[in-house]
């Protein structure tokens, strides 16, 4: 069985390689999927939040975003193999993007922070294809960035909006689209914008 629940938050325990491989096998097949990557404070806001926590547990995946989780689930008899951060998932996933050119939206962070990760990505990873960005500050009612993305049907959506915000968001949302890999990637806006 490859569930691990922590404090019910069902965590899928394969190594950091096999996550990605098995992204990059449905990014291929254009299998939609939503990612939450989870970290201690993720698995306690869920615990003792019932509605995110039914929202963490539709998630196709959830990975231990740090080694704390790994602890936690020591401490519970459970050993999960290795942490799967979203920070290290953000980067792979930009670097395959890379290799294959595939179609790249990023979503979140203050308008100037996502402009500058736009431009780094563009640099890092010249060969990805961005199709589209927006900062986080959006009115979620007035559904035109849904739209974009409908449209442009991009293979990766990271959506940096913070926690809990970010899995509400793909979660509300999902529904309206045909493909991608939907993943909340946090603070990681901020890393890449440097
Ligand atoms: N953020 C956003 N929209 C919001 C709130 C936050 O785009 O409504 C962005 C914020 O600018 C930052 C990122 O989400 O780039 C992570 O925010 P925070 O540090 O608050 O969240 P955490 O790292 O704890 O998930």
């Amino acid at each position: 069985n490859k569930i691990i629940n922590v404090l019910d938050v069902p965590f899928y325990n394969v190594t950091f390689n096999e996550m990605v491989n098995t992204l990059t096998n449905r990014i291929q097949s254009n299998q939609k999927t939503f990612v939450v990557t989870a970290n201690p404070e993720i698995v306690m806001h869920a615990y003792e939040n019932d509605d995110y926590m039914q929202m963490v547990r539709q998630a196709d995946f959830v990975t231990p975003d740090g080694v704390g989780i790994l602890i936690g689930a020591k401490i519970l008899n459970n050993y999960i193999k290795e942490r799967v951060t979203g920070f290290d998932m953000t980067m792979e996933l930009l670097n395959r993007a890379n290799e294959h050119q595939w179609k790249v939206y990023l979503l979140g962070g203050k308008e100037e922070t996502n402009e500058k990760a736009v431009t780094n990505i563009k640099i890092q990873f010249p060969n990805l294809n961005l199709i589209g960005h927006h900062h986080g500050y959006f009115n979620w009612e007035d559904k035109q960035i849904q739209k974009e993305i409908q449209q442009l049907q991009p293979d990766i959506v990271l959506v940096a909006l913070g926690f809990p915000r970010q899995e509400k968001w793909i979660y509300e949302n999902l529904n309206e689209f045909t493909k991608g890999i939907f993943i909340g990637v946090g603070g990681s806006i901020d890393v890449l914008a440097g």
